[in-house]
């Protein structure tokens, strides 16, 4: 979820904050009561939810960047049968397809029985999250004898957050020769990492005037890389000697990189009673990987075709050709109509048919939300903040995802009929908020619902879900997948 700084909130509609529709234990003001989903599992049940956040975690141990969380799916895609799209003859019912766009954002299909001209169903959600990215001319010498990496944050991130971390730097350089270069340091055993130095609280009186925001300044962020001397002028100059060398690469080749800095921390269980998954990237690897996960688990055939929608620069605003707001998918969209068209009439598809099948596709935009901070409540107004543990959210209000009522209903009458927990989520008026994707693809004049779960420390190096949300968000979006 792309965070937003200010934003004013002129509406407020206050929903009954339903917690489970089958448990209307009500309030005396009539409303029925919250509950933790936990306490609606079955032990069966409960065995699922620990046992669907294993392979959840699998996923993020690997999914460090847009681009390898698009391999990871990719690969877990093509064990479960699915192809590369890469002719028209595929698109036939039952057909498991992959269309990559550039290796960074994906549409994943499993086509219905019905044409996709009489609508499709989507769950679509982003897999970037904040990190931190190197600049083109990175390495620098700093004063200490030291050299350290020059770089820009990407997404709405707490910079202090980002200090005294170890960090990992991961993603490609394409050399100006012809060769790309997979870069991954930092994850595995015996790996060096990269350290943003704080200041000692023994010689910091001068920084302790600095307000929350700019405990580090934008052009602070800088690890540090190396600090052995040697023969040339600096120790700069003794790492770039270095990265020429055991990259074979010019100076110039660090312009054609993707390369980024993220906390060299992996996935673990948080709390004694291990309900809540712990990683970096939740926001949103999460909703990424759950939408693939349960369009991959689909069995047989779907009336609509069913589409997972995975994307790429939504923290900055889904910009840049593997962004929402690409034209791929209606590229993506025309191909897949088109075969159909041509199989069934000859013909190719109009511009028409394509708009309409877009109009009449129905999405749910899948994102991570703030959930209720037990040390900041304050931050949540109360009737309609969500709480990790308390089921999916139901987002109104945000930047771009105003769904239309009749669409709402359809998908809260989903969630009862298969007895999901639900909750509802709008910020505070006048203290934040956020953005999605779903706007990108109301544009496009599909019916959207913003969804997600809570999140505690969104946004963070470390963030926090809880196991029984991602097990009802899965549940969600596989009985959305085949609905009518
Ligand atoms: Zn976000």
């Amino acid at each position: 979820m792309m965070l937003r700084r200010s934003l004013a909130l002129a509406a407020l509609l206050l929903l009954p904050t339903l917690a489970h529709a089958q448990d209307p234990a009500a309030n005396p003001d009539g409303r029925v009561a919250p509950k933790s989903a936990w306490l609606t599992l079955s032990a069966a049940q409960r065995e699922q939810v620990f046992r669907f956040s294993d392979p959840y975690k699998d996923y993020l141990r690997h999914a460090k960047s847009a681009a390898l969380s698009a391999r990871e799916l990719s690969h877990l895609a093509a064990a479960a049968g699915f192809q590369d799209f890469t002719s028209p003859a595929q698109v036939k019912p039952g057909a498991r397809l992959i269309l990559s766009n550039r290796g960074r954002a994906t549409l994943y299909a499993v086509i219905g029985s019905n044409p996709i001209a009489s609508g499709s169903r989507m769950v679509a959600a982003h897999q970037d999250s904040p990190h931190i990215n190197l600049k083109s001319r990175p390495v620098l010498n700093a004063p200490g004898s030291v050299a350290i990496l020059k770089t820009i944050p990407y997404g709405g991130l707490k910079r202090y957050q980002w200090a005294n971390l170890p960090l990992a730097l991961v993603g490609h350089i394409d050399t100006v020769d012809g060769r790309h270069l997979e870069i991954n340091i930092g994850f595995h055993p015996g790996d060096p990492v990269f350290v943003i130095p704080d200041a000692a609280p023994h010689s910091d009186k001068l920084l302790r005037t600095r307000t929350y925001t700019e405990v580090l300044g934008g052009e602070e962020m800088t690890p540090v890389v190396g600090s052995i001397p040697g023969e040339k002028d600096t120790v700069a100059d003794e790492v770039m000697a270095l990265l020429r060398s055991r990259y074979k690469i010019h100076d110039e080749d660090l312009v054609a990189a993707e390369l980024e800095l993220v906390p060299a921390t992996q996935p673990a269980d948080v709390g004694f009673d291990l309900g809540l998954t712990g990683s970096w990237g939740q926001d949103d690897k999460l909703s990424a990987y759950t939408a693939t996960r349960a369009l991959l688990d689909l069995k047989g055939t779907p009336g609509k075709t069913a589409f997972a929608y995975i994307t790429n620069f939504e923290e900055v605003g889904s910009d840049n050709n593997t962004g929402a707001g690409s034209d791929f998918l209606d590229s993506a969209f025309t191909a897949l109509l088109d075969a159909q068209s041509q199989a069934a009439s000859g013909k190719p598809a109009s511009a028409l048919d394509v708009r309409n099948a877009q109009a009449a596709t129905l999405v749910l935009s899948a994102d991570t939300n703030d959930g209720v901070n037990p040390i900041f409540p304050g931050n949540s107004e109360a009737s309609n903040s969500a709480i990790v543990g308390y089921g999916v959210t139901i987002k109104k209000y945000g930047a771009g995802f105003d769904p239309n009522s009749e669409f709402t209903a359809r998908v809260l009458h989903l969630l009862d009929a298969n007895s999901i927990p639900w909750q509802t989520q709008t910020p505070r008026v006048d203290v934040g908020g956020g953005g999605t994707i779903g706007g990108f693809l109301s544009q496009r004049n599909m019916e959207v619902l913003d969804i997600g779960i809570p999140l505690l420390s969104m946004h963070a190096t470390y963030e926090m879900s809880s196991k029984v949300d991602l097990w009802e968000y899965y549940r969600f979006m596989s009985a959305f997948y085949t609905i009518d």
